[in-house]
């Protein structure tokens, strides 16, 4: 059976010119990046490069970009190390009710050390609610986090108006720019962002490696303790296979963003004609303000996770919202987040596109899905007559 990957916002796979820029550190570059010896300045040379890489990709300096072990690391530091640099115990955190688990948990943490937090809403695209947003902001705020662009239903905030408004009053900015990398410009001259998450597997390169962005002079607690590395801001032996990867991998994805988009977003748009033409289908989130290659869509009396497993038996791989809620019956925090009803959160089914797949595989996920929903709901004592055959 040939398989077809839509999984795309949950992981990517590794391509051949990042395994290969990675390889030496996997053979030959051995050394540690702190040694003094040859071999560890020549870890360091490129360690270094691949920073100069991922900075360049978003506009940064060199200096301001920490690699971490992941976007979730990045989301903690960012939340959590603002909070307690500024904040102290009472201190106030400003997010958003559609943010990642790892930007979300944190706050909830910082709730049970003290801080407060306010959620800000979204509108019924995912859009968060600017005026509640500044409306929220007070002398004690620490942090203002905003995601660049959502990893369920692809919505892309204004993050350049929310720098504004967050510049205007003096209080720190954070953007997880996960899923921006590859599918949209990002800019952290442009956002205003002063610390902004980045994940390596969500644009080719392997997991377990993403950065943080801090501005020079912005002052963050560091999370963990130990030796000097980082600027003696991230402790520990540097991934730097991972790193050099990730270095190549953001350099091939801030290439060409325009054209890839262009071509994603048609094969994606292909895909929701074709899922449309199915009765009683719902696109979620934002027609114009979303990722190229995001669609997300409910089919009525049909639950998600039934879609799910039937389209992995045919070889499609989808996701029914977040990929660390799939597998739980816990419905999506987004798509209640933008008002979506219970029944429609439940049949909601996630597919992520990238530039390697092609519109043999857009037509035939459209076939697979025709087949499973007209069989599910035909099978539902709740799915009307007229419904069941299209
Ligand atoms: C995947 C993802 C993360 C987590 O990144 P990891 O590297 O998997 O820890 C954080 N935020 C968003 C928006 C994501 O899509």
């Amino acid at each position: 059976m040939k398989r077809i990957y839509m999984d795309n916002a949950a992981t990517t796979r590794v391509t051949p010119p990042v395994l290969e820029a990675m390889m030496p550190c996997l053979t030959g570059v051995y050394g540690n990046p702190s040694g003094i010896h040859s071999f560890g300045r020549e870890a360091r040379r490129m360690l270094e490069a691949a920073r100069a890489q991922v900075a360049a990709a978003v506009n940064a300096r060199p200096e301001e970009i920490y690699f971490t072990s992941g976007g979730t690391e990045a989301d903690n530091w960012a939340v959590r190390g603002a909070a307690y640099a500024r904040g102290g115990k009472g201190g106030h955190v400003i997010t958003t009710a559609v943010e990642h688990h790892a930007v979300l948990n944190a706050c909830r943490q910082l709730e049970r050390e003290g801080f407060r937090v306010t959620c800000v809403p979204v509108d019924g695209e995912g859009v968060v609610r600017l005026d509640e947003l500044e409306k929220a902001i007070g002398p004690d705020t620490a942090l203002i986090s905003v995601m660049t662009a959502n990893n369920e239903i692809g919505t892309i905030q204004p993050v350049e108006e929310i720098g504004r408004i967050a510049r205007a009053h003096g209080v720190c900015f954070h953007t997880d720019a996960v899923q921006a990398i590859g599918a949209i410009p990002v800019d952290v001259q442009a956002s205003g962002a002063d610390l902004m998450s980045l994940s390596g597997h969500k644009f080719h390169a392997p997991k377990g490696i993403g950065a943080l962005y801090i501005r020079s002079g912005v002052r963050l607690e560091p999370l963990m303790r130990g030796g000097a590395q980082e600027r003696a801001q991230r402790p520990g032996t540097e991934n730097l296979a991972s790193a050099v990867g990730m270095g190549r991998a953001i350099e091939l994805a801030a290439t060409g963003i325009a054209d890839r988009a262009e071509k994603v977003a048609a094969l994606r748009d292909r895909l929701m004609r074709g899922i449309l033409e199915i009765p009683e289908c719902r696109v979620n989130g934002s027609l114009s303000r979303r990722l190229p290659g995001n669609l997300n869509v409910s089919v009525r009396y049909v639950e998600g996770e039934s879609l799910l497993l039937n389209l992995d038996l045919q070889g499609v791989a989808a996701s029914s919202g977040a990929a660390c809620t799939s597998g739980s019956p816990e419905l999506s925090h987004v798509l209640l987040a933008i008002g979506l009803p219970r029944e429609l959160a439940q049949g909601a089914l996630r597919l992520s596109l990238n530039e390697e797949n092609t519109e043999e595989e857009v037509d035939c996920v459209i076939a697979a899905m025709r087949g499973i929903v007209r069989r599910l709901r035909s099978m539902s004592p709740l799915a009307p007559e007229e419904l069941k055959c299209f």
